[in-house]
């Protein structure tokens, strides 16, 4: 056996990945793939504008990889079923000794690599998965009673104390010496896989590559925009965050390097520790999928949730997602995420809110939508920050803490910036009414679609009917 394979998936970079590193670290030459699963992706409800941004990721990918004289190789299978089979078949052609890949936590993913860690291990291969997507290994962050943390803030401290002073990135391979790899009959193109055309206006807005993402991280660190982060962080309409989400869901970019950006770029401030924070979000929300398998499977985290009659009003559900609620800033939002394939966080939680407490409907709908749409789109993130909207999930908000929507909006967006950039039809307003027009809502706009006061005393009356959790 003469060759080591790396197998790509969520870390679309050659910097700091431990899969590539580790096979390139043996004295065999390595082989790449990568393997499209276009009806996985749907039953995954993966965005268009995220797989796009995996296809020019994975351009970026092949051309750097391509001058340490690896080759990285195009294969598609419908679903993760046929990808054992498809393992072994490519081992077996090119004479492979070690598989290597970084490990997923979403249950499918899982029950995925198992299934190729048994099929290689049929024929001999030993398949190396590697610890890359978060901070911490994967159950090393427990209470002193060695339990899985139920609250954000005791988790934060604990990972602080175990989390090294630095890290060390583990760099890119070593040239390797030039080889000719056969071809296989089932290979494709980059091109010839199953993308999805989408609008040019994203592609420009979210560039692919490592180094486009590198950057990004060390302009943030560098700028003030880190050290404004505790009240920029919530303005929809400035710059005031990283905008590193989609290069962190892809794997484009590592959370090891976004971590010791912090300490290598900029001296510490309390808008650092807020933002590292957010990263330790990111890291909570991941520890609490991989602890509790059952979320990667529509469930509430707080199981008696269950029983909330969540409606599922079609029309109410569309207006939400088309953005013609009639609350400006729920709609701005929801544009916003049609038209960027992202999301402000601060609006993420405002939408999220109003979907789940005003008109009561099924969190897991908004969180499909979502899903559907964002660039950024990741399970564990996405379900941690709809179950806490919605009062569902591990460290909620309280059922009995609704956002105002005009209330948020008057605070977040005062001259309504950003409403008027996402709905030219209400940029006549004044600042006072732009939050909630009344005596002046124009035509083209609708009217909004529940009163707030009924919506928010149905939700509490839903919230204080259920029974006690204990
Ligand atoms: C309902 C809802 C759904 C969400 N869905 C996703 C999702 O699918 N993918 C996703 O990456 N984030 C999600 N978030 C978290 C957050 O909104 C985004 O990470 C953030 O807006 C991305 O922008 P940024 O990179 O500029 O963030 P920054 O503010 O610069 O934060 C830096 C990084 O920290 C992490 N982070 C920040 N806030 C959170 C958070 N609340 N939870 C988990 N990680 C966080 C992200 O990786 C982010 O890129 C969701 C939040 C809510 C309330």
């Amino acid at each position: 056996m003469n060759h080591q394979l790396v197998w790509f998936r969520n870390d679309l970079r050659i910097l700091d990945n431990p899969a590539l590193f580790h096979a390139s670290n043996s004295a065999k030459p390595v082989i790449a793939i990568y393997i499209a699963t276009p009806e996985q992706w749907l039953s995954h409800d993966d965005a268009p504008a995220k797989i796009d941004f995996w296809r020019r990721n994975l351009a970026v990918l092949k051309e750097s990889l391509a001058e340490l004289n690896i080759s990285l190789h195009f294969f598609e299978v419908d679903g993760y079923h046929h990808i054992p089979n498809l393992i072994v078949s490519i081992c077996q052609q090119w004479q492979i000794s070690e598989l290597h890949f970084n490990q997923e936590y979403p249950i499918n993913e899982q029950h995925r690599d198992q299934a190729v860690s048994t099929a290689c291990h049929q024929i001999s291969i030993p398949c190396l998965d590697h610890h890359d997507q978060l901070l911490l290994a994967p159950k090393s962050v427990r209470t002193k009673a060695g339990e899985p943390f139920k609250v954000f803030t005791p988790f934060a401290k604990q990972a602080k104390l175990q989390l090294p002073h630095s890290f060390d990135l583990l760099p890119p391979p070593v040239k390797q010496q030039n080889m000719q790899v056969t071809q296989l009959a089932d290979e494709k193109e980059l091109h010839q896989l199953s993308w999805p055309n989408i609008d040019q206006s994203i592609q420009i807005l979210w560039p692919a590559g490592e180094e486009v993402a590198t950057d990004n991280l060390i302009q943030f660190c560098q700028s003030n925009a880190i050290h404004n982060y505790k009240t920029s962080r919530d303005i929809p309409f400035i710059r005031g965050t990283s905008f590193i989400s989609p290069y962190l869901a892809s794997g484009v970019i590592s959370i090891k390097q976004c971590w010791l950006a912090t300490k290598q770029y900029c001296e510490s401030s309390d808008g650092v520790v807020i933002w590292q924070n957010e990263l330790l979000w990111r890291e909570f929300y991941k520890h609490v999928l991989i602890d509790n398998p059952h979320i990667s499977k529509h469930k509430p985290w707080k199981g008696h949730t269950k029983a909330i009659p969540w409606r599922n009003d079609e029309t109410e559900l569309n207006a939400w997602q088309q953005g013609r609620t009639g609350y400006p800033i729920i709609d701005a939002a929801m544009k916003q995420l049609l038209t960027c394939g992202w999301m402000h966080n601060r609006l993420r939680m405002i939408t999220a809110m109003f979907l789940s407490k005003h008109l009561l409907i099924d969190w897991r709908l908004g969180e499909r939508w979502f899903m559907q749409h964002l660039i950024d789109g990741d399970l564990a993130a996405n379900n941690g920050g709809w179950q806490w909207c919605a009062s569902t999930g591990v460290d909620a908000v309280p059922y009995f803490r609704l956002f105002n929507p005009i209330t948020q909006s008057q605070r977040f967006d005062p001259q309504g910036k950003f409403i008027r950039h996402f709905l030219p039809e209400l940029n006549s307003l004044t600042n006072k009414e732009i939050h909630f027009p009344k005596d002046h809502r124009p035509a083209s706009y609708p009217p909004a679609i529940i009163d707030l006061a009924y919506g928010r005393e149905r939700a509490l009356t839903a919230f204080k009917n259920l029974a006690s959790p204990h």
